[in-house]
């Protein structure tokens, strides 16, 4: 049985960037960015006002009150492009560009103009450089903002827009195919008979996939039976870049899956991990070049080891420079029991103190199968093997789940 660790390891060596393709910027959100963005312009472009007010000669107010004689107006979009000299102020509008000659703008707040606009008296002295943000004092032209490897969030759509990347150059989305198996599943839009339920993990691993940044389809149930298995993963394998399936890899009869995957000819990687949930895991490679998952069928297992190694897979697909979730450091907020030859993952809910200290609350779980309480986790608190209790207030480790 191997480590999670080395499990990682395996995944990360065995999957292989896809490529890149060019997208529309409206289609980036999401992607992984697969090129330098550079900035191809300063910012700002001109010496920009950060306040409605007048612009002015700072050393003209230094004996505020003073009136000032108003010789022009700068508009967003529309500046005032002559030099303002002495005793003179120009109307200006946040976002407008500061005209020649002055070198700081006073806020309307504390100014007052006369009625028929001539004049502007300013109620208070204003400091040299006042509410201006310099030409390329944000960004100067030629600065690489963005690198390769990094998911494309909200806030860098508005900087691939600002730059004039109509269009991004993205890795290719991982082609998922997500099936489960087991004689006792229904799909979601039948009535359960007697000893049936539902299929829940397709719904749960094809969100996972897609939070990963891949493109789902979701294939039917398919009955404990290695032949039938065998077709449908055969026939998937021959269109997507990977298989996911999810039941049928424990040791039961009717555990086919590893069966149909040695009929298949499929070079398997691992089929055990020292995890708990989740210690029966099966990854390998189809003849295809598909990389295979069996996750187990227990849906908290699966949750749990889609997020140790199939997102890892599908992130370094993609080129992600971050394809393994973060570790980071908690108090537990109850005490915990480990396992001795696995180490847990344990589905908990985080949330800060005033002190500002992580502190992760381990759900009250009843096993791998409650999913329903599940559906409340935030995170996962990691135990290492061969510990056998954890005492509350203990530091841990654990990742947040997507
Ligand atoms: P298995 O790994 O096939 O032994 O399944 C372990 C447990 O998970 C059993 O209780 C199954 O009924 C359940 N299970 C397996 N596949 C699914 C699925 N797709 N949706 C919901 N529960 C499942
Ligand atoms: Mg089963």
């Amino acid at each position: 049985m191997i480590s999670v660790a080395e499990a990682v390891q395996i995944v990360r060596q065995h999957a292989k960037p896809l490529g890149t393709e060019k997208v529309d910027l409206p289609s980036a959100l999401g992607r992984v960015l697969a090129q330098e963005v550079v900035a191809d312009s300063d910012l700002p472009p001109f010496n920009r006002s950060q306040m409605d007010g007048y612009a002015v000669r700072a050393a003209d107010t230094t004996n505020a009150p003073v009136s000032l004689r108003i010789v022009g107006e700068s508009a967003a979009g529309k500046g005032w492009h002559q030099q303002m000299n002495a005793g003179e102020a120009v109307r200006i509008m946040t976002g407008a560009p500061v005209p020649a000659g002055a070198d700081s703008v006073q806020q309307v707040e504390l100014t007052h103009e006369l009625k028929d606009g001539t004049v502007v008296e300013l109620l208070a002295a204003v400091e040299t450089g006042k509410s201006i943000v310099k030409r390329g004092d944000e960004i100067t032209a030629g600065e690489i903002i963005l690198r390769p490897g990094v998911t494309i969030n909200a806030a860098m759509m508005a900087v691939l827009a600002a730059f004039g990347y109509a269009q991004v150059e993205v890795a290719k989305r991982p082609r998922v195919a997500v099936a489960a198996t087991g004689s006792e599943l229904v799909s979601v839009d039948q009535q359960p008979g007697q000893d049936q339920i539902r299929d829940s993990n397709n719904y749960s691993i094809s969100a996972c996939a897609e939070l990963a940044g891949a493109v789902v389809q979701r294939l039917p149930p398919t009955r404990d039976e290695t032949s039938l298995l065998k077709r449908q993963i055969a026939e998937a394998a021959g269109n997507f870049d990977v298989v996911v399936t999810s039941g049928g890899v424990s040791m039961g009869v009717y555990d086919v899956t590893k069966n149909a995957l040695k009929e298949l000819d499929a070079e398997i990687f691992f089929e055990r991990v020292a995890l708990r949930p989740g210690k029966p895991i099966v990854f390998a490679r189809l003849p295809s070049g598909a990389l295979f998952f069996g996750l187990p069928g227990n849906p908290v297992s699966v949750s749990v080891t889609f997020n140790l190694f199939t997102r890892t897979a599908l992130l370094t697909m993609q080129g992600a420079n971050e394809p393994v979730l973060k570790q980071e450091t908690v108090v537990l907020a109850r005490s915990v029991k480990g396992t001795m030859d696995r180490e847990s993952y344990l589905p908990a809910q985080l949330m800060t103190n005033d002190d500002g200290e992580l502190i992760a609350f381990p759900l009250k779980w009843g096993g791998s199968s409650d999913f329903v309480s599940f559906a409340l986790t935030t995170a996962l608190a990691i135990i290492p093997a061969g510990v056998k209790t954890v005492e509350a207030g203990s530091l841990v480790k654990a990742i947040r789940l997507p």
